[in-house]
């Protein structure tokens, strides 16, 4: 069968809730990944960043096998002798008391809202069904219900209604606007990314987070760091709010986490907040299954042994410095941290960011737009500086021949 075949197939049995750029792949390695036709690209969405360690990794997949054959899963009815030893591995290595383990990005996050909410009733003492949590305005936590409804792009609300009450939406990167919102004495917790990820890389100013999580202590919040996309490495530090030295009160990973492997996520936060959440109260048949505690431990070995968050501090330093100096007409603005980097693309000659995809992935490579004018660059954090510079190669090359004829 040929990639048309296969995309005829996903269009007549599957539903229509994505728009993927036309290439039907069936191998990785690395960085790199193979379509049917057995062409070569360089993937450069890394799977929204969930494949840092790049596609494959040889260390990881053999502890999938190792414990696929040994034992998958027991439900948390019963103990396994892998959670135990990764609880302790994962809590030490982000350095938290407990981690509460799941599955997909989206149910970290709704765990993390259940946190706050509980520790508001249980320690704040805010009265019941009255708790607030600030969010920011281009979010983006997922799809459930809850987490659209706090999204403000209509794409992922509209239609999808009644709505989960209980949130205020502040503007990103906005401190007064923050500080106000808090006066509110019901407000358990703002939750926020450190940098905005599926909203186009917006990386807000030097000092936000910090004087953010600042006025949280000042007001008896939580501070909550939704680090699904930028942990784990991706901005250069193990978590992108380590940059401004900001211990998040409830941590919340994905993603990265399993290296790509399966979906693995988590919430890591101190006794006095986890521990509000009691027996029964909460949980998941998947999460904590032994395969996710030896592909999640295998997956951080491999970021502290290959050095990939200072890797990524300065591969991504290059990246910028090559795309601003190539100061292309097309290319509007550069910006990003570590290797999660955007461009946002400034329309010409009758060609936007989809094109430009569409051209990069002729030319070998694979990026993705988010948004309309916005196209994202985050590769595995395992490329070579050698690799780097043969993409930018591509980039360059592919935004150039969009002027031309
Ligand atoms: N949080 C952030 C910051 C994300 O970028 C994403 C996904 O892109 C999610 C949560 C949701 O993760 P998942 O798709 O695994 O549910």
């Amino acid at each position: 069968m040929l990639s048309k075949d296969f995309i005829e197939l996903e269009g007549k049995y599957g539903a229509h809730n994505y728009h993927p750029l036309p290439v039907v792949l069936n191998k990785g390695k690395g960085a790199f990944v193979w379509d049917v036709e057995g062409k070569k690209y360089f993937d450069f969405l890394s799977a929204y960043s969930a494949v840092n360690q790049g596609h494959c990794h040889p260390k990881i997949i053999e502890a999938l096998v190792d414990q696929a054959q040994t034992l998958t899963l027991t439900s948390r009815a019963f103990f396994n002798d892998q959670l135990g030893p990764y609880e302790k591995y994962v809590t030490e290595f982000f350095g938290y008391d407990k981690v509460l383990p799941m599955n997909s990005g989206a149910e970290a996050d709704e765990t993390a809202l259940k946190l706050a909410r509980r520790w508001g009733y249980d320690k704040k003492g805010v009265a019941e069904n009255q708790a607030k949590i600030i969010v920011c305005a281009g979010n983006f936590h997922g799809r459930t219900i809850s987490i659209i409804s706090m999204s403000t792009d209509p794409d992922s609300y509209k239609g999808f209604g009644p709505y989960t009450p209980g949130f205020e939406v502040v503007p990103y990167n906005n401190l007064s606007a923050l500080e106000k919102a808090l006066e509110d004495k019901n407000v358990v917790a703002f939750l926020v990314e450190p940098i905005q990820g599926e909203a186009g890389v917006f990386v807000p100013d030097d000092g936000y987070l910090k004087k953010a999580y600042d006025l949280c202590k000042l007001n008896n919040v939580l501070f909550i760091a939704d680090e699904v996309q930028t942990g784990i490495a991706r901005t250069g530090k193990l978590l992108a709010c380590d940059h401004e030295n900001v211990r998040p009160d409830v941590l919340i990973l994905g993603k990265a986490l399993s290296g790509g492997v399966i979906p693995i996520s988590a919430v890591l936060a101190d006794d006095e907040i986890m521990l509000v959440i009691k027996p029964g109260e909460h949980g998941s048949t998947f999460g904590g299954n032994p395969l996710a505690a030896k592909v999640a431990t295998a997956a951080l070995e491999v970021v502290k042994e290959e050095n990939l968050a200072e890797k990524a501090e300065k591969l991504g330093k290059i990246f910028r410095e090559e795309l601003k100096n190539f100061n292309h007409p097309m290319i509007e603005l550069v910006r990003g941290k570590g290797l999660l980097n955007a461009i946002v693309i400034k329309p010409s000659n009758g060609k936007e960011a989809w094109d430009v995809c569409v051209k990069m992935a002729e030319n070998g490579l694979l990026a993705k737009p988010t948004h309309q004018h916005i196209i994202r660059f985050a590769p595995p954090l395992i490329i070579t500086e050698k690799e780097l510079y043969e993409a930018l190669e591509i980039i360059k090359k592919s935004i150039n021949q969009m002027l031309e004829a």
